[in-house]
Order: C-alpha cells, then sequence, then structure tokens
C-alpha cells in the first residue's frame, strides 16, 4: 500500500468538507482554534509513519486519551474493571447524567465521560498519579518526550467543570469511585489537555494495530484484550454516532472535542485525521469524512 499516495487522495477528497462544523466552545480554551485545520497520519505497525496537511501540529487530544486510560487500566487490573463499567453503547450524548441513575451509577462504557471517569479513578488508584502515568505512556509510544499538558486548557474545563463535576458526585453516592471527586476530576481534565499531534497520535495508538504489542516490542496488552479495546472503540468511542461511524467508516475509532479521532486498522496500522469542526455529537466532520475516504480507497474497514 502507497500510504503517501492514498493521504494526499483523501486530502483532496476531504477537502469541501475542512471548516464545516463548529469548535466546541463549552471549554473555552479550545474557542480559540483555527477552524481550517486538517491533518491526517499513518503509522504502519512496523512503526513506520507518513501525513498529510497539519499532521505534525499539536491539539488537545481530550477524548482520545480515553481509549490510552482503558488501555493502561485493562493492562494492570484485566477484567475487574468490568464490574464497575460497562461496554455497551449509550445512544446518548458523551456527557449525558441521565441513563446513570436508571443503572445505578455504572456508566455504560468507558468511552463516555462518567465510563472515563471511572477508569481515570482506578488508574489513579493503580499509580498514585493517573495522568503523568498516561502523559509517561504517551511520551514513549509516540517517541516524543516534548509532549506535556496544556495547562491553559485544563484550568478552562475546571473552571466550566461543572457536568463532569456532576457526573463524578453523582457516581461516587453509589460507591463507584475510590478516589476524592476534585483528585479525580484533576486527573481526568490533565489527561483529557494533552497536546499531541497526528503522527504523535497514530505512533501512540500502534499497540492496537500491533495486537497489544508496544512499540519497544514488549507485551502491554494480551491479544485478546487489544481486541476488546478495539471492539468498544467501534461500538462505543464516537458516542452516540458510533453507529454512523460503523457505518460509514467500519473501523475502531476514538474521538475527541479537540477535533481528532484515532483509528485502527487492526495487524495493518493506526490512524489520526485532525480538524477542529465538530457536528452535533461532537466529532470532527472533516475527520469522520476523511476516514470514510480511507477505507473507501483501501479497502480497509472491518467489515
Ligand atoms: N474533556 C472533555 C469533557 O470532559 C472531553 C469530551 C470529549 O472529548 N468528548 O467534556
Amino acid at each position: 500500500m502507497d500510504y503517501q499516495a492514498v493521504l494526499d487522495e483523501v486530502a483532496t477528497r476531504v477537502a469541501p468538507e475542512i471548516g464545516r462544523g463548529q469548535v466546541a466552545r463549552y471549554i473555552p480554551a479550545l474557542a480559540s482554534v483555527e477552524l481550517g485545520r486538517f491533518g491526517m497520519a499513518i503509522a504502519d505497525a512496523d512503526g513506520s509513519v507518513y501525513g498529510v496537511g497539519d499532521w505534525e501540529v499539536p491539539f488537545s487530544v481530550q477524548s482520545i486519551s480515553k481509549a490510552f486510560s482503558l488501555a493502561l487500566v485493562l493492562a494492570q487490573d484485566g477484567e475487574t474493571l468490568w464490574r464497575r463499567v460497562g461496554r455497551e453503547p449509550s445512544g446518548n450524548p458523551f456527557n449525558s447524567l441521565v441513563q446513570l441513575e436508571y443503572e445505578n451509577g455504572i456508566p455504560r462504557n468507558p468511552f463516555i465521560n462518567a465510563g472515563a471517569l471511572v477508569v481515570t479513578d482506578r488508574l489513579q488508584s493503580l499509580t498514585g498519579d493517573a495522568s503523568t502515568t498516561m502523559l509517561d505512556f504517551l511520551r514513549a509510544e509516540s517517541g516524543n518526550p516534548e509532549l506535556a499538558f496544556d495547562a491553559a486548557v485544563a484550568a478552562s474545563e475546571t473552571e466550566h467543570g461543572d457536568r463532569n463535576a456532576a457526573l463524578a458526585h453523582f457516581m461516587a453516592s453509589y460507591g463507584n469511585l475510590d478516589n476524592p471527586v476534585p483528585t479525580l476530576l484533576e486527573h481526568y481534565f490533565w489527561q483529557c489537555s494533552i497536546e499531541m499531534s497526528c503522527r504523535d497520535l497514530a505512533l501512540a495508538a500502534g499497540f492496537l494495530a500491533r495486537h497489544g504489542v508496544s512499540s519497544d516490542g514488549s507485551r502491554l496488552l494480551t491479544r485478546s484484550e487489544a481486541k476488546r479495546i478495539n471492539a468498544v472503540m467501534l461500538t462505543c468511542g464516537t458516542y452516540d454516532a458510533a453507529g454512523d461511524f460503523a457505518y460509514r467508516v467500519g473501523l475502531p475509532g476514538k474521538s475527541g472535542v479537540g477535533g481528532g479521532i484515532v483509528a485502527v486498522v487492526p495487524g495493518r496500522c493506526a490512524l489520526c485525521v485532525w480538524s477542529p469542526g465538530l457536528d452535533a455529537r461532537g466529532n470532527s466532520v472533516a475527520g469522520v469524512s476523511a476516514l470514510d475516504h480511507f477505507t473507501t480507497l483501501t479497502g480497509w474497514s472491518v467489515f
């Protein structure tokens, strides 16, 4: 496969969609990002990486971090996590409160905010410093020691964090959190604020394309755990648009309101696309479209 030719063709086809949608305004520090940006990278399972457009420009990873926190917890803890969080699509927006009361404080899946808070809570208990553990992991997997938190984004989210605080307190009332809510929120907002480029993220997600093997060749996850994370990404990674994402793209994917989406072709490569304009469900308009073109051009959907 000529990755560079595929990326160039995707960039040409997606051009009319770039600039569509809205930047995430509920986190004011994200609202200043330029709408017309577009970048895409492919990291082959062997570690070689290709890119187009703004593929080396850092952006806020936001909910893409949820795929990595899930991997870190499953790597250390195995299946016990699933007593505290489900693995069904929610059919509701990523920050919705509504299912939590009906379902006794057990979030539907690890990729909506409530579920991600539970995963970060567990990572905090396991490591004593969830956000730094994730940053160190991402630096190692991407090969980029410069990766850092964005303090302004974390502060902005803390300031406007009532919804996430409500989710956390609600779960605490059901006994589904082990750490104090303020500690948990701090680590969650820091993990979401990490800045990475498409290049960094495609490389960092490589272990999901290599069936659980890290960039240094050591095994992070069992083959089965890697498969399961990919399955949950496919069914829940783009929230209440996961059905449409599977229909159009047909790959495990995890989006974030910074406008990035990571996708995985198991056994072959990991991809990351970035364009800040979001649709109503919080997924990048040009990003979904680019991945749609990618699987159309290559035939590499999982179906
Ligand atoms: N940090 C964001 C939040 O908690 C992440 C949401 C997202 O990227 N979908 O609201």
